[in-house]
């Protein structure tokens, strides 16, 4: 049981995301609450490894959703949804948070009218994993001396080790009547 043990430690060790990856599944997370068929994005504001606001593509608060009313597409783009990273510095300036000097996670290149946001906003490095085309984003990014990393894909599962919360063995299916 012990060299058991160890081995399940090790595996554990291993899968163990860094920060990058961390704030990136986050952004991956937030996509899913995204309402256009057309694009799921997520974005993730972070400063010294605080988040500070999240967001994800869709329409104005209770406005009309995409997957109910349909898109409404102006020179191929859907514009009824706000994209993820406006929706997240959009998020910050309701609660009066300051992002000077923050990262933002997201899970695809921003778009031009984005990525201008982003900078305009204060972040000063930006990290992805997918890229975007038809976007000045790189162009943006280098003129304003904004640092653009391009990360692998995280690992899309999340290890969520039961065996580590004990108090969690109760919700498995099993343990339900
Ligand atoms: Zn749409
Ligand atoms: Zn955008």
């Amino acid at each position: 049981m012990a060299s058991d043990g160890h081995r399940q430690n090790a595996a554990v060790e291993r899968r163990r995301p860094s920060w990058d990856e961390y704030f990136l599944k986050l952004a991956m997370l937030a996509s899913e609450r995204a309402t256009c068929p057309r694009m799921h994005c997520g974005c993730v504001l972070v400063r010294d490894r605080f988040v500070l606001s999240t967001g994800y593509n869709g329409s104005l608060p209770g406005t009309p959703h995409c997957t109910t009313h349909g898109c409404i597409v102006v020179n191929n783009h859907c514009v009824r949804t706000n994209h993820a990273e406006i929706n997240a510095i959009c998020q910050a300036a309701q609660h009066g948070i300051s992002l000077t000097g923050a990262t933002a996670y997201v899970t695809n290149m921003p778009c031009t009218a984005c990525a201008k946001a982003l900078v305009a906003a204060g972040v000063r490095r930006v990290v992805i994993f997918s890229d975007f085309h038809e976007t000045l984003a790189e162009t943006f990014f280098a003129e304003s001396g904004v640092a653009l990393d391009r990360l692998p894909m995280p690992d899309r599962d999340i290890h969520y080790h039961l065996e580590r919360y004990s108090s969690a063995r109760a919700c498995e299916p099993s343990a339900t009547p």
